[in-house]
């Protein structure tokens, strides 16, 4: 479609105007109300001098100032940078340089991490966001409220081509290497937001659905599967900054959310909660698991409990993100990531250089073409060449497919061990360990060996009140794995290092072995 994520704000706005848009304990927006916040704030930028393709910093947990934000910004004209609010200085830093952002709209108790760096920077605007806290008068951030109401008249249309106008820049969590800014057009979101539509149409009343979201928006995930869809289809948004396993049980009580996107690690905590079955889980329709793995075990455990489903699908960030999915439970193959969306086409071809398509069933890379593939990363262009290809975007992950198109992803190609020249996909190892009733978590990686070049490592995190050992462990491998893949050494945690979307940071845990 030839419309920008604005035109999606305000057709819903038209047409539903009085339901309710979003809900943040217990203080409630209706779409009338989001749109006219999001012009405001539109407004107010413009007078302020953002011209159009400027960029401007978003850094705040879920909270409606985000949607309003987000859609302000796209209002007036500019390119949002989303910016995890977890980030330290100097990665705050290398985004506002590398973005070159001169407004960020920023929760307050993260303005000391921006005045660290702020000089570097150009950044020449704060405002910032309470939630409950105290303001004070002597900030010099001006104060996401009071800015809102300073604005006398609507904005000024501006004119988009939303085939070319960068809408986002969508910095990439950083798991593998140094952040880059994955430039979505407006054709990008709204497209992916549709695509994810179409696929679950049949699930999808408008003006109905509630979605519960907890995974950051400030990630694509949460971005295009939360916010967006919920908009583009009149939904309420209900919005938690953080997981915390109590409120998010409590909040599906309560509220009866129709869906809920999250990642696995999140389903793992639900899955380990003694009473998780008193909740009313099973009144959701779809929990649409992405971000990484949903373990085979995990999924099956999970649904026994809670009477909920999961539909695992993929994407990433250079994807806006969505790729693939399950389509709904009958059609459903557990253990993949499922088909392609609407208009995605998806190839796996040879590791080498790329170029050859492999037979059904053998690994490779999973590459992709759709309208929902960016357009390049922001001042790099030798990154792009190299994963953007001929219209192909080259994901890193190695996967198969079956005859049917359902896609597995094995690994990521950075993640794969190499042990006495044996090719070992950690995720095949972790399936294992998933297995096993004391496992409540486990990430394996490489470490150096004189020997073997690398070997397996598994870290581990057991259910509480358990105490399997290293050896109890590793017999429950050899029972169940190749002998090379086998884990020779095992370490056991209280919890894993992970990013704020809930992700495992395997490259961290490795860094803490090596
Ligand atoms: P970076 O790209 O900088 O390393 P990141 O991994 O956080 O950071 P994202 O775009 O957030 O970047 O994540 C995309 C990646 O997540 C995919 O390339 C893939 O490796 C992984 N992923 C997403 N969904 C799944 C899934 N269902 N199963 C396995 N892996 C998945």
């Amino acid at each position: 479609p030839n419309i920008t994520a604005v035109d999606m704000l305000h057709q819903t706005v038209k047409k539903y105007g009085d339901y309710k848009a979003m809900h943040f304990y217990g203080r409630e927006f209706t779409y009338k109300e989001l749109g006219q916040q999001a012009g405001a704030f539109a407004s107010k930028l413009q007078d302020e001098g953002l011209n159009k393709g400027d960029r401007a910093a978003i850094m705040l947990p879920n909270c409606p100032h985000y949607v309003i934000s987000y859609y302000g910004i796209l209002q007036a004209g500019g390119t949002v940078t989303q910016v995890n609010p977890m980030l330290a200085g100097p990665e705050l830093e290398h985004i506002l340089k590398d973005s070159g952002a001169e407004t960020i709209v920023i929760y307050k108790p993260l303005l000391p991490v921006l005045n660290q760096i702020i000089d570097q920077t150009n950044v020449k605007k704060v405002i910032q966001v309470t939630l409950g806290e105290e303001s004070s008068d002597d900030d010099l951030a001006v104060e996401f409220t009071d800015y809102l109401k300073q604005a006398t008249h609507p904005p000024k249309a501006v004119e988009f081509d939303p085939k070319e106008d960068i809408a986002i820049l969508q910095y990439t969590g950083g798991t593998t290497g140094r952040s880059k800014g994955a430039m979505l057009t407006h054709r990008n979101i709204v497209t992916n937001t549709l695509q994810a539509y179409e696929f679950f149409k049949d699930e999808i009343e408008f003006g109905k659905e509630r979605y519960l979201t907890v995974i950051p928006l400030f990630h694509v995930f949460g971005m295009t599967s939360c916010m967006n869809l919920s908009i583009y289809t009149a939904a309420m948004n209900i919005l938690l900054p953080k997981f915390d396993l109590e409120e998010v049980l409590q909040t599906i009580k309560d509220l009866k959310p129709t869906s809920f996107p999250g990642v696995p690690t999140m389903y793992v905590a639900i899955n380990s909660h003694p009473k998780a079955e008193e909740y009313g889980i099973d009144s959701i329709k779809i929990c649409n698991s992405g971000s990484a793995p949903m373990p085979g075990e995990l999924m099956r455990s999970f649904e026994k409990k809670t009477g909920a489903k999961i539909l695992e699908g993929y994407g990433l960030s250079e994807a806006s993100p969505i790729t693939h999915c399950n389509p709904m439970f009958s059609d459903r193959k557990p253990g993949s990531i499922g088909i392609g969306v609407p208009s995605t086409e998806y190839k796996i071809v040879d590791l080498s250089d790329g170029t050859k398509e492999v037979p059904y069933g053998e690994t490779g890379e999973l590459i992709i073409k759709g309208p929902q593939v960016m357009k390049g990363y922001w001042n790099m262009p030798e990154e792009t060449a190299e994963t953007l290809r001929d219209g192909w975007l080259y994901t890193g992950d190695i996967a198969r497919m079956d005859q049917d198109g359902y896609t597995y992803i094995v690994d990521r190609k950075k993640d794969m061990i190499i042990a006495s020249g044996y090719n070992v996909y950690p995720r095949d190892v972790e399936e294992v360990l998933y297995e096993h009733p004391a496992v409540q978590e486990a990430v394996v990686v490489g470490v150096p060996d004189e020997y073997r070049g690398e070997t397996v490592k598994a870290v581990v995190v057991l259910n509480e009140g358990e105490n399997s050992s290293e050896e109890d462990l590793i017999r429950f491998c050899r029972e169940n794995l190749a002998a090379y893949k086998i884990p020779r050494m095992i370490d056991f945690r209280d919890e894993l290092p992970k990013t704020n979307v809930g992700k495992i940071l395997r490259r961290k845990v490795r860094e803490e072995l090596v």
